[in-house]
């Protein structure tokens, strides 16, 4: 499969430094920072500094160094911001079915309150 990034997402604009982010944790090869639109008392968004679409990009195409990159800056952020203790979501949203506003991979790390049940 083919994966057609667009380079004007609003993501690609915050790594080039065209528009500002409240950055949390930046690394060799991804970036974390806060949503604009927060959705629980902790809503961090984690992204590689890397040209992905979505997870199935990323484990298909990124390199190596990305990829343990970005899982350890999502742990890192988990234990930076405290959420550990009490609990928190990731949430990847990908495609049409998945509601993904930003065609530029991103996880969402939810928490600081009681989430409630997404699956029964
Ligand atoms: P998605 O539905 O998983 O693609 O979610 C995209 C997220 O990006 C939403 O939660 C938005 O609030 C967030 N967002 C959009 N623009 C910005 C921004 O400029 N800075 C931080 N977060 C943003």
């Amino acid at each position: 499969m083919a994966y057609a990034y667009d380079p004007d997402n609003i993501f690609a604009k915050i790594l080039r430094g065209e528009i500002p982010n409240d950055t949390v944790l930046e690394t060799e090869h991804s970036l974390a920072f806060r949503d604009i639109r927060p959705q629980a008392p902790t809503h961090v968004l984690v992204i590689p500094k890397g040209s992905y679409v979505s997870f199935d990009h990323f484990a298909r195409d990124a390199t190596e160094a990305e990829i343990l990159d970005y899982m350890r800056t999502i742990g890192e952020v988990c234990r930076m911001e405290g959420v550990e203790e009490d609990g928190f979501r990731l949430i990847s949203n990908a495609g049409g079915h998945g509601v993904q506003e930003v065609p530029h991979l991103h996880v969402h790390i939810l928490a600081g309150r009681p989430l409630g049940r997404m699956l029964q």
